[in-house]
């Protein structure tokens, strides 16, 4: 199957993240009565991540792309040379060239191993995906190209990202009983206001991923307008440079808190970490690329891919393909039909000279 037919039949299978069994099923009887080896990294009988590679040598190289989707499913309809329907460029039109691109380098010599991880869990973190898959093989590989909607420019770098809540708790009372107590939505605005006030002149721009950013995005508390609050979250999303780790986030969050004048210090509870990466211009990936692509646009990127998973596992990480995070989660999701085409004939000559005998 070419790599079109191969995207509308893989838009056709429902697979919003947590029901991806039909596309791991379809994938793997693809790849079967070839030469290519195929593995499981299973998470229940039905929803597991595939491994599959060709050839052999010390130079390995890893395609990854993923299996789920947001909701809800839209199948897939053709309009003026466009494929429309959830999924088709974020990620499936990336999950067909990768496979092809594995069947067609199968045929030939390769001076390594080529290798295609699809991923499942990929919209809600990555932990029962890309992650679950390195942490249970132990995968090494030189490099990996990430395959995610990104119009053909190749991300080199990407944000890191904290999720904290700053927790407040006390004793809720009715409001005529109050003396000194403190109101927890009153001192938690105010280090909110800090925050905010100081994270533009503590951290930089970066070239690649652009200004870091911080914002409280959910803040909650009290419950009734006569009764002193009794608890109030602040939620954070902060997407730092790769210059930062989060340890300075953290100390950045302590000393505004210390200096915001609160009179109540919340607990900081992270939920969630995203490190970020940067993959050297000198690096043996983004070399091939330029070599065969001179003209191609590098850059950062200012969200999460599963990149920065392979990126903690020393495999240096690239994130390409064709399509638009713009359209990528909308009603109107779609790929240029010839946009699958061109990606395919690109990774077909990266991974040939990447891995060049
Ligand atoms: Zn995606």
């Amino acid at each position: 199957m070419d790599s079109i037919e191969l995207t509308k039949k893989l838009v056709e299978i429902e697979s919003i993240t947590g029901n991806e069994s039909g596309v791991c099923e379809f994938v793997k009887n693809y790849l079967e009565n070839t030469s290519i080896q195929v593995k499981k990294v299973q998470i229940n009988e039905s929803r597991y991540n595939i491994i599959a590679s060709t050839g052999t040598g010390e130079k390995k190289l890893v395609l990854c792309s993923h299996f789920d989707t947001v909701p809800p499913h839209i199948p897939p309809t053709e309009k003026d040379g466009k494929l429309y329907g959830r999924g088709t460029c974020d990620a499936k039109c990336h999950v067909a060239t990768a496979l092809n691109t594995l069947i067609a380098l199968s045929k030939e010599k390769l001076g390594g191993e080529l290798i295609f991880i699809g991923v499942i869990g990929e919209e809600v973190g990555g932990d029962d995906g890309a992650k679950k898959v390195l942490d249970e093989l132990g995968l090494k590989a030189d490099a990996v190209i990430d395959l995610e909607p990104m119009e053909f420019r190749l991300a080199i770098a990407q944000v890191g990202v904290v999720w904290a809540n700053l927790e407040m708790t006390g004793e809720e009372m009715h409001i005529t009983q109050v003396e000194d107590e403190p109101n927890l939505v009153e001192e938690m605005a105010k280090i909110v206001v800090k925050l905010n006030e100081e994270f533009q002149n503590r951290f930089n721009q970066d070239s690649l991923v652009g200004k870091p950013r911080f914002n409280v995005t959910v803040f909650q508390g009290g419950e009734t307008p006569n009764v002193l609050p009794g608890k109030c979250v602040a939620k954070i999303d902060c997407r730092h440079t790769p210059n930062e780790t989060k340890e300075e986030i953290y100390k950045f969050i302590d000393d505004c808190i210390a200096a915001s004048g609160s009179k109540v210090k919340p607990d900081v509870v992270e939920t969630s970490y995203r490190s970020p990466f940067e993959t050297s211009e000198d690096s043996d990936i983004v070399k091939t690329f330029k070599r065969l692509y001179p003209d191609i646009e590098l850059f950062g990127y200012e969200a999460v891919t599963d990149a920065n998973y392979f990126d903690d596992a020393g495999i240096q990480p690239v994130v390409f393909g064709c399509g638009s995070t713009k359209v990528a989660h909308t009603r109107d999701e779609h790929v240029v039909i010839e946009d699958i085409k061109k990606e395919e004939e690109m990774l077909k000559k990266i991974c040939k000279e990447f891995l060049k005998p």
